[in-house]
């Protein structure tokens, strides 16, 4: 029987004792396309979560004191499960989330891959290491490692429901955390097939792993529960609230917030490869993508022919729930009304619009949005200003490249970013001064594929990092460690020290230090 079969049950054993004391509400998941309910699924209050991390503390001693290889051997049958149910999960984010099979196998692909990374990389990057005690502390030896920070509660969006989560979930159990996490009310079942996956992989310790389910509140209670860290991914508005909960209980927090990347396209680019690197940026999972391309700033020697490139690309573009489809629906029928207002308020100002041939009188509700591209839309117009989150462009002609990374950088937001050039040095350097912590070279979003690498933002679109090394670290607390190894005939830190150490000391500062000017 499939995870998904068995979603009743997944419902239940995710809630585990969770629901002996929780209130009966429940509420239900649909599918944007269809309407079709995917999973109902418990609203848990505050006593539910507080239990469930209170288990979750319970195994996070257990998983901790399994170490790297202990651990190391059960993130990979996880990782083996996930990608032995690759089709079955897919199936599940098409289902509730609307995205095409295709894109959610290339999401699922991407997150097995940095659990595999964040597995094979964690002793080495946290594990214990003797560091150079310096010249006060010769006789000691100093020690650096990464301690786990016991458990991390993980409040997740609904665009990304497997990799988004996943970033913070896998670096987080690769450090020695157990993990409750609060899916988006959005897309609580693949939540609850993650936690249900888990408990299949890893049977002997499957509280290390947990979902809890429901609104806001929900993840209000979370921050609230005693974790050790709150990740937290979504939008800088509710970023606020879950900073402002945690700052009750002096919670750390890791903020990964919305964005409004910026794609630069300079004089030498490859402009058709560029145009089709700002569609599918733009476009793909209907433009619900945190780092998606949202504005273009072109050079007037490429802007013509950019602008007919995407005009071309984007006839081709048909959203549907089809698998043949370019993009799905909506997923959340809100955020459609966002998107026309941007549209309504760009042609309003004056932008040109530019659509694809898809017919919308042909979409099957009102969840769909045709691609739309608009042209010449003034810097402080809202469509320019905000995370528009739908499948939408704007593109606007610049003097040269300086012009487009200046204004590409005058915005609230710094997630990602791309860059087109041709040469090297240029593509670097514009790239170096994107104010973003993640930028692309001749391609789009191709940083959040290498694992290695951190991902997180600047400003608006919050702070700290998943993935790579810097991403382990975050989901540790740095301890250090001195042991002196042999006594000296004379110790500074100590009262018996003789009048005249102090002078010795600055004698030899003088000499060591002194000459710098
Ligand atoms: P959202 O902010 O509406 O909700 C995110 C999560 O927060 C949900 O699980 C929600 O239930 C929970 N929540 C709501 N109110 C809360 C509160 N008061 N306390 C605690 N938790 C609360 O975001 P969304 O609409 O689910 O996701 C879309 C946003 O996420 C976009 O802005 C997108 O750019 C951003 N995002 C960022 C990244 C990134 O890595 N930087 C990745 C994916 C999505």
């Amino acid at each position: 029987m499939s995870l998904v079969d068995q979603m009743d049950t997944v419902t239940d054993a995710s809630a585990g004792s969770v629901d002996r004391h929780a209130t009966t509400e429940t509420f239900e998941s649909t599918n944007p396309a269809s309407g079709a309910v995917v999973g109902v699924f418990p609203v848990h209050d505050a006593d539910a979560v507080r239990e469930t991390v209170a288990r979750g503390r319970v195994a996070a001693r257990q998983w901790a004191d399994l170490g790297y290889d202990g651990r190391g051997t059960r993130l990979s049958a996880f990782r083996g499960y996930l990608a032995r149910r690759l089709h079955e999960l897919a199936d599940l984010v098409h289902r509730e989330n609307g995205k095409p099979h295709a894109d959610a196998i290339l999401e699922i692909t991407l997150a097995i891959d940095h659990l595999a990374w964040a597995g094979g990389h964690a002793r080495k990057t946290l594990g214990p290491r003797k560091v150079n005690a310096g010249m006060l502390a010769a006789n000691h030896a100093a020690y650096l490692e990464y301690q786990p920070l016991g458990v991390v509660g993980v409040i997740g969006p609904w665009n990304y429901p497997v990799f988004t989560p996943m970033g913070s979930i896998a670096y987080a159990l690769a450090a020695g955390n157990a993990v409750v996490f609060k899916p988006s009310e959005y897309t609580p079942a693949v939540g609850a097939w993650l936690a249900a996956a888990w408990r299949a992989a890893v049977p002997d310790l499957p509280d290390a792993f947990q979902v809890v389910t429901g609104y806001g509140e929900t993840g209000a209670a979370l921050c609230r529960a005693g974790v050790g860290k709150l990740a937290f991914t979504g939008s800088a508005p509710t970023g606020r609230k879950v900073m402002a909960t945690c700052a009750e209980t002096l919670t750390p927090v890791l903020m990964e917030l919305g964005g409004k990347d910026a794609m630069i396209v300079d004089d030498d680019a490859d402009v058709t490869a560029a145009a089709d690197a700002a569609v599918w940026g733009a476009m793909s999972n209907g433009g619900q993508t945190c780092i998606g391309i949202e504005r273009v700033y072109a050079t007037s020697a490429v802007y013509d022919r950019f602008v007919a490139e995407v005009t071309e690309q984007l006839r081709t573009l048909r959203p549907g729930s089809d698998d043949a489809a370019s993009y799905g629906p909506m997923t959340m029928a809100s955020q459609t009304d966002v998107v026309k207002r941007h549209l309504a308020d760009a042609a309003g100002a004056g932008a040109r619009v530019v659509r694809g041939d898809a017919d919308p009188s042909l979409f099957p509700n009102e969840n769909y949005v045709p691609p739309t591209v608009l042209l010449d839309v003034p810097e402080d117009n809202v469509a320019v200003r905000e995370e528009t989150f739908g499948p939408t462009l704007t593109i606007t002609k610049v003097r040269d490249a300086e012009e487009a990374l200046e204004l590409a950088n005058n915005s609230a937001h710094g997630l990602g970013g791309s860059v087109f050039s041709k040469s090297k040095e240029r593509g670097m350097d514009l790239a170096r001064r994107m104010r973003s912590g993640m930028t692309s070279v001749n391609s789009v979003l191709t940083f959040a594929s290498v694992p290695a690498l951190p991902f997180g933002g600047v400003g608006d679109s919050g702070f700290g990092r998943i993935h790579g090394e810097d991403g382990l670290k975050e989901f540790t607390r740095a301890k250090a460690i001195t042991r002196q190894r042999i006594a000296l005939p004379v110790n500074l830190m100590s009262f018996g020290r003789p009048a005249s150490a102090a002078d010795a000391l600055a004698r030899v500062m003088g000499m060591l230090h002194g000459r710098h000017r």
